[in-house]
């Protein structure tokens, strides 16, 4: 197995509208912990009709939600009144901490909890320091990063060639 395996993620989806709740009931998911910036929107951008509509139609689904940012509290709190979820700030993506206090929130376990977000140094990483397997979703809107975010993005290019290697072989020994 690679040394860069805890940076891959378990699952991985162009955006998170692609998926029905039935996607993630399906696999045992009763609670979702959703990175904001360019997974559910565009980086600081509002909560939009697409991020309204889908999240509610996962609430009637019954999974519990809760939005994890390692944004500003202003900037999650907003965010997560629009969508009526619990949310964890300036969360310290990768520490592990975060993503116990959502998972507490939801009220859910680390089986049946699934971690979303678009950045394997931080959703990915933090996710499964915290236990929890998670879903990569491409970036919503890349070209509108935080400089700091782009060095990440430089960061994770080795990785994801190493991921895309590892899929292959998986694929060539299954
Ligand atoms: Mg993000």
């Amino acid at each position: 197995m690679s040394r860069l395996a805890a940076f891959f993620p378990d699952y991985q989806a162009a955006s998170v509208y692609d998926l029905a709740p039935e996607w993630f009931r399906e696999r045992g998911f009763r609670g979702l912990i959703l990175d904001i910036d360019n997974t559910l929107v565009s980086p600081n951008a509002p909560a939009d009709e697409a991020a309204r509509a889908w999240t509610r139609r996962l609430k009637e689904a019954g999974l519990a939600l809760a939005v994890l940012s390692n944004n500003s509290r202003q900037r999650a709190e907003s965010f997560a009144a629009a969508l009526d979820c619990s949310f964890v700030a300036e969360a310290g993506k990768p520490r592990p901490e975060g993503f116990m206090r959502a998972m507490e929130m939801l009220g859910t376990d680390r089986q049946s909890t699934l971690a979303i977000g678009d950045q394997l140094l931080t959703d990915v990483y933090g996710a499964h320091r915290a236990g929890l397997k998670c879903l990569l979703v491409d970036a919503l809107d890349p070209a509108r990063e935080q400089p700091f975010v782009r060095v990440k993005r430089l960061l994770e290019k080795p990785i994801r060639r190493a991921y895309g290697k590892a899929k292959q072989n998986k694929e060539k020994n299954s």
